[in-house]
């Protein structure tokens, strides 16, 4: 670049995505695509300086890509819950060094990458972010993204906006209610979505029934007859919720990814009969559910697009960099 400045389109984004299980990094261009990825597992220890100590090196490993040469346009973070926005800070109740205690992770990535904007949502909006931005709901007003896996997660994009309300954590869908009577849930409450279709949840059912194998890997895959049983109870549950809140918020489509979804038509075949059960008002019978299109790789596409299209994915908590020049430069275009 002939007077020595790299335009912020040329830079990519650097994307984090927090779990229980592993913490993942990348980076990200403004088309969305995931230039280098890398991932560690998870401290398991109670300790909250391990877990910042393996997420640093992970920023330190990206900074130190080729591809980040002239150095990253922004951070995006996607956390496990709860994940406090304003704060900039999250408790991820899967990561055993940060539950029950807020980290300050903004301001601990901004010390890491100065002059950037640090910007943080929870994972299940990160996935529906980066589905609407660059996957399947693609030019959709309304959509929910849906994650089914070892629990149910998601979140809402509500007139072409991310839509995280109050706290930062819209968007739960896992823990809508389908069974009034039904099972204690972790979240604490009762029979949620979460605990008729998550991958555990399908593995402890087929138990039930008299299954003997071992994860939920193993019942998915086994094409077994109670499998097919467990993914139509499930298919149901989801059909439910996802009737249920096309209902509140006028929806044009479900997204649904997630380790459970990979299965394919068994699971979807039983959402689109649930869903003809359930789906009365002709506005919500026109929901549309698809799979994901952006597979594993959603939650750091949509933590970076919480930088690459702040206007629409990150507008309702901003966490400014004092230093950062990078939003001031594009609100005035
Ligand atoms: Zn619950």
């Amino acid at each position: 670049v002939q007077d020595g400045r790299v335009a912020d389109a040329d830079r990519p984004v650097l994307a984090l995505d927090l779990g229980g299980t592993k913490l993942a990094g990348g980076l990200v261009d403004a088309a969305g695509t995931l230039l280098v990825e890398r991932a560690v597992p998870t401290p398991a220890r109670p300790d909250p300086h391990a877990v910042w100590v393996a997420v640093a090196r992970l920023v330190s490993g990206l900074l130190a890509e080729p591809a980040a040469a002239a150095g990253v346009a922004g951070v995006g973070v996607g956390s496990a819950g709860p994940v406090d926005p304003r704060a900039g800070t999250v408790a991820p109740i899967n990561v055993p060094g940060w539950a029950g205690r807020p980290f300050p992770l903004v301001r601990r990535l901004t010390e890491a990458v100065p002059g950037v904007d640090v910007r943080l949502a929870g994972d299940g909006p990160c996935m529906a972010v980066a589905e609407h931005w660059r996957g399947a709901g693609l030019g959709a007003d309304s959509m929910l993204g849906v994650v089914v896996s070892t629990g149910v997660g998601g979140g809402l994009v509500l007139g072409g906006r991310a839509y995280t309300g109050a706290t930062g954590n819209a968007g739960h869908v896992g823990h809508l209610v389908v069974e009034p009577a039904g099972r204690p849930c972790a979240c604490g409450g009762r029979g949620c979505v979460e605990t008729v279709a998550s991958g555990p949840s399908l593995v402890r059912w087929a138990r039930e029934q008299g299954w003997q194998g071992g994860d939920a890997k193993a019942l998915l895959s086994g094409g077994s007859a109670v499998a097919a049983a467990a993914l139509e109870r499930a298919g149901r549950a989801l059909a439910a919720a996802f009737a249920s809140v096309a209902a509140v918020c006028d929806l044009d489509v479900v997204v649904v990814g997630g380790g459970v979804a990979a299965v394919g038509e068994p699971l979807f075949e039983a959402v689109r009969v649930g869903l003809s059960d359930y789906a009365g008002l002709p506005f919500v019978r026109r929901l549309e559910v698809r799979p994901a299109a952006l597979g594993p790789a959603a939650g750091l596409v949509g933590a970076a697009a919480l930088v690459w299209a702040p206007e629409r994915y990150h507008a309702a908590a901003i966490t400014e960099n004092p230093t950062a020049t990078w939003h001031a430069r594009h609100s005035a275009d």
